[in-house]
């Protein structure tokens, strides 16, 4: 897949573009919570936003039969991703569940600069206080499902794991939810419909942020003279 792949045309679909100030800094999002919890389904709404791009990550996790290698991640090998780390080109990576290491390619960011996107990055709470250390302005997510239970009968319900790993992603889970605080916005998602409406408005609130605004309204005050 391309470098171009997974990006949202600004105005493409509404006048939601309209929203992003010409010449503002991309804003970084970063969306974590327990496995299950919803993340992926929610990113996308993130993502319907014109102006946005995903941030595909590498991971040395073998593609579950569902995943097409490069749509939200690229399945690398040990050894590439050694590469990669020794070349400096993740802007963070970590090992998640004690197993499979996952990695942010810096090359999203230099492109969501150049282009003028927002990214969109779902990367684990290792990832995001990475993140929050490397990229001061970046807004951070955190999806919570309404139960331990409920969890679980989402990650079964994806029918994507294995006894083991379920019970390893479950385990973690609890461990995840206690970074909540350091999070921007929390995100209950127990009715999707609304949990999609609240990520979606994130978004958006933060497009309107006054400090990002600077460079449009410098252009409109020029239209009143003096
Ligand atoms: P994550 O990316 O956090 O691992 P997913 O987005 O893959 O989670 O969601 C896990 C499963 O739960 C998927 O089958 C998804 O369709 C389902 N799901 C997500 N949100 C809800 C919700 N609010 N109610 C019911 N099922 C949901
Ligand atoms: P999964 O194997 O279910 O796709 O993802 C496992 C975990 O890895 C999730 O919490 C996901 O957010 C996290 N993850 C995915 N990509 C990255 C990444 O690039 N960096 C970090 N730190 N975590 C990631």
């Amino acid at each position: 897949m391309s470098d171009t792949a997974r990006i949202a045309v600004a105005g493409k679909k509404s006048g939601e573009g309209r929203v992003k100030a010409p010449g503002a800094q991309p804003i970084v999002f970063v969306i974590s919570g327990p496995s299950g919890s919803g993340k992926s389904t929610l990113v996308q709404k993130l993502l319907d936003l014109p102006g946005t791009m995903f941030s595909i990550s590498c991971t040395t996790r073998k593609p579950r039969p569902t995943e097409n290698p490069g749509k939200w991640y690229d399945f690398v090998s040990e050894a590439e991703f050694d590469r990669l780390v020794r070349e400096n080109a993740f802007l963070e990576y970590a090992q998640v569940f004690g197993r499979h290491r996952y990695g942010t390619p810096r090359k999203w960011l230099d492109l969501a600069q150049e282009r003028g996107l927002d990214l969109v990055l779902e990367i684990d709470v290792q990832g995001a206080a990475s993140i929050r250390k490397q990229v001061p302005g970046a807004v951070t997510i955190f999806i919570v499902p309404p139960s331990r239970e409920e969890l679980e009968r989402r990650i079964r319900s994806r029918g994507q794991d294995s006894e083991d790993e379920i019970a390893r992603r479950l385990q973690q889970a609890r461990k995840e939810m206690e970074s909540f605080a350091d999070y921007d916005f929390i995100v209950v998602n127990d009715d999707l419909e609304r949990a999609g409406r609240e990520v979606h408005a994130i978004g958006l609130g933060t497009r309107c942020r006054s400090s990002r605004a600077r460079p449009v309204v410098e252009r409109i005050l020029k239209t009143f003279g003096g």
